[in-house]
């Protein structure tokens, strides 16, 4: 199964995004969703349960986005940092009443707060990651902090971020929505500038890629669609163990630059 979508508008940054079952699984338990109205969000989310269960969780939690959104912004004025934590436990909800037994999900976003003002926002829960590579730096900054076991071994200085990337208990996750009724959530605000480019993915990405071989494909690509198209086809030529979720959020340059680019479909 593979989708695509690509989204331009003057007032919103240049989205594309891709998800694919990979090589391996019969079922592709992500999810994705890139909202724009009332204002911008994209997020990712890795279901986990098995027999669909993880593909009705991951898709109930960014359903529970794409309700919520309007709703949290009308009461609001806008959106806010509780605002966005509010919503993924509105999120957290969705999947407590409509997942399967044993199902949960991971989620990942990225809100545009003001982005006049370079204000945004990124919140996660599980081991599905935001990145960006700053405006005119070959760099690749994670944003998001996992939650998973060999995370805290890296907290704890016992492993290496590239020892826990094939640690063999690298899929144990240690928040996820859906499988507690508590939940902490990580939301935090970011700013950035035109230029800047945000990835959201899912761990069938960095499973299979080193974050420098991110980086490399980002940068052969400046075209947020053949960058996401290119980092798929690689996790897929690494193995395609897991699903694999990209979706790549570039700030215009200036908003003459986002109205001349033309939209492509899906
Ligand atoms: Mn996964």
């Amino acid at each position: 199964m593979t989708d695509s979508t690509d989204q331009t508008s003057p007032q919103h940054p240049l989205v594309a995004a891709r998800t694919d079952v990979g090589a391996v699984r019969e079922l592709n338990e992500d999810s994705y969703t890139v909202l724009t109205d009332p204002v911008f969000l994209a997020a990712v989310a890795d279901g986990m349960g098995g027999h669909a269960a993880g593909e009705v969780a991951s898709a109930a939690a960014v359903r529970a986005l794409d309700d919520g959104l309007a709703r949290l912004v009308e009461a609001e004025g806008g959106p806010s940092l509780e605002g966005l934590g509010e919503l993924v436990h509105a999120a957290h909800q969705a999947v407590l009443e409509q997942g399967p037994d044993g199902s949960g999900t991971t989620l990942t976003l990225l809100a545009a707060l003001d982005p006049a003002e370079g204000r945004w926002a990124v919140a996660n829960v599980g081991d599905s990651r935001v990145y960006r590579r700053p405006a005119g730096s070959a760099v690749l900054q994670q944003l998001t902090v996992d939650h998973s076991a060999v995370q805290m071994l890296v907290d704890a200085g016992e492993l290496t971020p590239d020892e826990a990337r094939v640690h063999p208990r690298r899929n144990v996750i240690t928040r996820a929505l859906g499988t507690t009724e508590q939940l902490v959530v990580d939301v935090g605000e970011v700013h950035a500038v035109p230029g800047d480019r945000f990835l959201l993915c899912s761990d069938g990405l960095t499973g299979e890629l080193l974050d420098e071989e991110v980086l490399a494909l980002i940068e052969d690509n400046t075209d947020p669609q053949s960058a996401v198209d290119a980092l798929v086809q690689a996790a897929l030529w690494r193995g395609g163990r897991d699903n694999v979720t990209v979706v790549l959020v570039q700030i215009p340059e200036d908003a003459e630059a986002a109205a001349e680019a033309e939209p492509t479909a899906g």
